[in-house]
């Protein structure tokens, strides 16, 4: 999956009691992830931000909060360089994460919250949180269908968070589930990258061939002949770090050097398969199809 497909912004609210302990989930990492919504149509992140850092009368928060403009941890959930802490979003007379887990949610789980309604786009806030879902089932190797919990399927005598906002978007817990898993398959476009010239090959091909023959063009006096090979070294070296190599260079690699190489270990009974597999290999680096 594309790991880097929106920001996520983190901005703690203080350490308080009622809020945020401050203490690190039992788990250390998240164990599963519950999904909530605010229950608050057309309050944003930021909205939940200042409500939450201000809060003091209730027992209530949750890690993360979701709109159509931001994914905004507002309690350490592990995803950056803070370590996961407690949250309070699921109440604790709850059984059924102990039943489902062998944890309580505000130990071990976190908290997303999705922010919807009034002038909140659904779609976007949508995709923010299903990718955000399937960054943190990629990060601790969780599985949608049995790591993701809607508060819920947790809490059904009270609660029908997530399921009320996604309905509000035409959404069910299944597509989200389904979203979130197709989301974590999603290819990265890679970057074009080459195949890397082993070390040895390059290491090989300069010692016995580029140096000799640098050094012969320097003695006849050839010093375009000498800049000519001091290219080819360095394009060799690039081409050990994954950048490719011009088909030019490696023909003349091969026709000059490895080919003699070759015929001269058949004829004098040595080993010559090395040669072949150095051949391709700088086939491969410069695209060329292997014979
Ligand atoms: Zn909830």
């Amino acid at each position: 999956m594309d790991l880097n497909k929106y920001p996520i912004e983190r901005r703690y609210i203080d350490r308080r009691p009622n809020v945020r302990p401050g203490t690190r989930l039992v788990t250390g990492s998240p164990a599963f992830f519950v999904a909530h919504d605010t229950g608050n149509p057309g309050a944003t992140a930021d909205a939940h931000y200042r409500y939450f850092d201000r809060q003091t009368e209730r027992t209530a928060s949750a890690h993360v909060f979701i709109d159509d403009k931001r994914i905004l941890e507002i309690i350490p959930t592990g995803t950056g360089a803070d370590p996961a802490e407690r949250a309070y979003h699921v109440v604790r007379s709850v059984k059924t994460n102990n039943e489902l887990y062998g944890y309580d949610a505000n130990h071990a789980a976190l908290g997303i919250e999705l922010c919807f309604g009034g002038s909140i786009v659904f779609a976007a806030a949508y995709a923010r949180l299903v990718w955000y879902l399937a960054l943190c089932c990629a990060r601790w190797d969780k599985t949608p269908s049995t790591h993701i919990v809607s508060h819920r399927q947790l809490d059904p005598t009270r609660k029908r968070d997530i399921d009320q906002a996604l309905a509000a978007g035409g959404k069910t817990l299944g597509d989200l589930i389904r979203d979130v898993t197709a989301e974590m398959a999603t290819a990265v476009r890679p970057a074009p990258s080459m195949a890397k010239l082993p070390a040895d090959v390059r290491d090989h091909v300069i010692v016995s061939y580029i140096q000799p023959a640098r050094h012969a063009a320097l003695q006849h006096g050839l010093r375009e002949e000498a800049a000519h090979y001091e290219r080819l070294a360095a394009n060799v070296r690039a081409a050990a770090a994954g950048e490719g190599l011009p088909k030019s260079n490696a023909q003349e690699i091969i026709y000059s050097w490895l080919s003699p190489a070759w015929f001269a270990a058949k004829e004098s009974g040595r080993d010559s398969s090395r040669y072949n597999q150095m051949a391709n290999a700088f086939r491969v680096c410069a695209g060329i199809p292997l014979n």
